[in-house]
């Protein structure tokens, strides 16, 4: 397959024409959410900016085994190893069994993904059920003398494997001012060095979630899953490792070394991270108090918000910034998001009234060029949407009278406008439908039926009046009360 798509590679730092190893397959891995809390925000971006990614490559033919990861084990408060276990911490906190609190987050975080209208990914393994998988790498990287045993830990050793291997190879990062940024190592700890990081933790005896080892009772530390996951499901190399920016130093970092001491090999082709979201011009975080939840969004729910936003306006909102730039959530940006994407759709819905003409004014397949070119530029959401504002200024323009689109130009604009926004950008219309609407009348024309049982006219013809105002007809007969639109 010849491709034009260029895609930002972190590992090399610029932009490369995308070359799966397997073409037209492609494999691809994105660390998913750690579920001991509602999924926030930040993810949320990450897993939309990946959608748009799983669902452009899939758009051009590609065949896409899209694997992310449900850490549900493993991963202790800090990023290196220390504090507590996440789930035991909250499992106290709650009152509930651990695999309670992975339970109620999975399915929370469904849930938004759901509202957010991201595709599921083809495979979506879980840290617990990997356990087996996560050992026997272990004992690989034991047994290429790169990890070491101490007390029932087992341990990376950096400062071997940076004798023939670079690794900070991600971030470029100098091993100098790595370890200048790292504590030094007291009496208690049991590592060599100051950068080895766990692979498997010996389980304290309060600890809830413990499997059988060949070191004794214990948990995986938090990178080693996703390197025994994503070797399982798409081998030793794949085309692309997704993730937030903030993974990139640690545990993508990690990630890599894992996978090179067991396989020999580097992990992924393309690594490829989404950047953060800011609140008003500041980093979004809990302690900062600006961090809001989807759910938050969605009922306008916090201080910060002046209003409530729709699932499909925060996903427009998010796609209208490229995802290796920061996102700035405002009320203004949110308002204006709300009303483009409701300029949007409504052109889109004016597409098949739109009169056709014996001649064109407007080049379609120029348009449709700028679109490709856009997406192709990787993945440029924002450049894509300018270009469809455009085709909106035409739609409506044409409705008006005051240009024209033959038959051929009118069937390109109708399939470009719609692989772009449904297929490609995922959005989708929030117009009620017409199940929605019979539901409710259902529900009016009973409450209606009850008032006038208790002889109660004043209500029942309050329903019926308003109803006619909203363009809807009740019509009363022996076998009950119909409805029509007027
Ligand atoms: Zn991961």
């Amino acid at each position: 397959m010849d491709s034009q798509l260029q895609v930002y590679n972190t590992l090399t730092r610029q932009k490369e024409v995308f070359k799966p190893i397997n073409p037209p397959l492609v494999g691809m891995y994105v660390c998913g959410p750690t579920v001991y809390s509602d999924v926030h925000l930040g993810n949320c971006r990450t897993f939309v900016s990946f959608d748009l990614i799983y669902r452009y490559l899939q758009h051009l033919g590609y065949k896409v085994r899209y694997v992310r990861n449900i850490t549900d084990a493993g991963h202790l408060e800090g990023d290196r190893d220390e504090g507590d276990d996440k789930f035991t911490k909250k499992a106290k906190l709650e009152q509930l069994e651990p695999m309670e609190i992975v339970q109620k987050y999975t399915l929370g975080f469904h849930e938004v993904m759901r509202l957010f209208n991201t595709l599921p990914p083809n495979i979506e393994p879980s840290a617990t059920g990997h356990i087996t998988e996560q050992i026997e790498m272990v004992k690989q990287i034991i047994d290429s003398g790169l990890a070491y045993e101490v007390n029932g830990t087992v341990y990376f050793d950096v400062e071997k494997y940076s004798k023939d291997q670079n690794y900070t190879i991600l971030t470029n990062r100098e091993l100098d001012d790595l370890l200048a940024n790292t504590r030094e190592l007291g009496g208690q700890d049991d590592k060599k060095g100051r950068l080895d990081f766990a692979l498997w933790i010996k389980a304290k005896p309060e600890h809830l979630m413990r499997w059988p080892s060949p070191w004794g009772w214990g948990f995986p530390g938090w990178h080693i899953e996703c390197s025994a996951m994503s070797k399982k499901y798409l081998g030793d190399t794949f085309d692309i490792h997704g993730g937030g920016l903030d993974l990139a130093a640690t545990h993508h970092t990690n990630e890599i070394a894992q996978s090179q001491a067991c396989n020999h090999a580097e992990p992924a082709k393309y690594w490829m991270h989404t950047n953060m979201l800011t609140v008003n011009g500041t980093r979004m975080s809990k302690s900062a108090g600006n961090g809001f939840l989807p759910f938050e969004l969605f009922t306008g729910d916090h201080p910060l918000l002046s209003r409530a936003y729709s699932p499909m306006t925060v996903r427009f909102f998010m796609l209208q910034a490229h995802y290796r730039s920061t996102l700035d959530f405002s009320n203004e940006a949110l308002e204006a998001s709300d009303k483009g994407f409701k300029r949007l759709m409504s052109a889109v819905h004016l597409l098949d009234k739109l009169p056709v003409a014996g001649s064109s004014d407007y080049n379609v397949q120029d348009l449709s060029k700028r679109c490709y070119a856009a997406m192709n530029d990787d993945f440029n959401s924002p450049v894509l949407i300018a270009e469809l504002f455009e085709a909106v200024r035409v739609i409506n323009s044409v409705y008006d009278g005051k240009s024209k689109l033959n038959l051929e130009s009118l069937d390109q604009l109708r399939q470009l406008m719609k692989a772009m926004v449904f297929d490609v950008l995922g959005l989708q219309s929030e117009e009620k439908s017409e199940g929605d609407l019979t539901a409710i009348m259902d529900l009016l024309i009973r409450l209606r039926n009850e008032a006038k049982a208790k002889q109660d006219y004043a209500t029942s013809d309050q329903i019926r009046m308003s109803l006619q105002e909203l363009g809807i007809q009740l019509k009363d007969s022996k076998s009950g009360t119909t409805w029509d639109k007027i």
